[in-house]
């Protein structure tokens, strides 16, 4: 396939998982976690093989280039399948160039900074491809589900007032288009799991013992917020979906299909940015036959 019919290929895939700046979201109304685009397992396999080789080229070129960085966002509820979203999409690229930092509850060094200090911490270089596993959204989602987080933020009073939330989201996106102006492009990916599908995957992980460490009570308890964190992320697609930065809602009860749909989101990505190897002036050119003319001298 020609570049120019991948690219083509690639957006219009990710088309409909795009949320519109602007628009209002209701997840569980909106976006289907078992929509499929009418693919069959089959093509999807095949279709993730062509997206991953395609990645490790874009991501050889950006390197070399070392001009932008791409700071990829993965957020879910827990089950989601971000580790496995991960470890799928990136399979092909050279670990070199990728950075992977997940968050948790942050530690007291964290609390004792602005919210999104830790974050940054973790940006992206320019060439490289930073994957956040949870990210900068978790201080709208998890803190907002569960305010006594923000209680330990130690916040002064005038921060924590009934606008909070409001201001977070514009202070996300500023900061989202400062790192964009500034050459790091931001994508973010919003994996889209069916409470069922999310007990289906529990019980997997209670009766299957390799799979018991990914497990804890705590997700149970999680999961009775279940209303609560699809209002939460239903605000966050609303408010934080930005020209410079959109939210791309990705099925996720299929995780083949939710691995190609990360992988096209990426590639999307990439593809606009066009990195290119860079090419030598005159001099540069001179000094590299001349080396040439010297090792070829050497030759016994
Ligand atoms: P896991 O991804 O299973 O390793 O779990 C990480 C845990 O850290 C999740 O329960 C998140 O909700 C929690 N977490 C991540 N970021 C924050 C945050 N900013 N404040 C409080 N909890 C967080
Ligand atoms: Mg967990």
């Amino acid at each position: 396939m020609s570049d120019g019919r991948a690219a083509k290929r690639v957006a219009k895939f990710i088309k409909p998982l795009r949320v519109k700046p602007g628009s209002t979201v209701d997840l569980t109304e909106d976006f289907d976690p078992r929509y499929k685009a009418g693919m069959k397992k089959r093509d999807g396999v095949e279709l993730l093989r062509t997206g991953v080789s395609l990645l490790a080229d874009y991501q050889a070129r950006l390197a070399a280039q070392d001009t932008y960085g791409v700071l990829f966002c993965l957020q879910a509820i827990d089950a989601g399948g971000k580790d496995g979203t991960i470890r799928h999409v990136m399979s092909g690229v050279n670990p070199q160039g990728v950075r992977v930092s997940g968050f948790k509850v942050p530690s007291a060094e964290e609390l004792d900074h602005d919210y999104l200090w830790r974050y940054a911490q973790r940006l992206p270089s320019r060439g490289e491809i930073g994957i956040f596993n949870r990210s900068h959204y978790e201080e709208v989602l998890v803190v907002r589900v569960h305010p006594e987080n923000l209680d330990r933020q130690k916040l002064p009073e005038e921060a924590k007032g009934p606008d909070v939330w409001q201001r977070r989201y514009r202070e996300i996106n500023d900061w989202e288009r400062y790192l964009t102006d500034n050459g790091i492009k931001v994508v973010k990916v919003f994996l889209n799991l069916s409470k069922e599908e999310q007990r289906l995957r529990f019980l997997k992980r209670i009766d299957r013992p390799e799979k018991n460490w990914k497990f804890s009570a705590a997700d149970v308890r999680e999961r009775e917020h279940w209303d609560d964190y699809q209002e939460a992320f239903s605000e966050m697609l609303s408010a934080t979906s930005t020209p410079w930065a959109p939210w791309y809602v990705v099925p996720a009860d299929r995780k083949w299909f939710a691995r190609i749909s990360a992988a096209a989101v990426l590639a999307h990505t990439l593809i606009g940015i066009d990195p290119q190897y860079p090419s030598l002036d005159g001099r540069a050119r001179k000094e590299l036959l001349a080396a040439r003319g010297g090792l070829e001298a050497e030759a016994p």
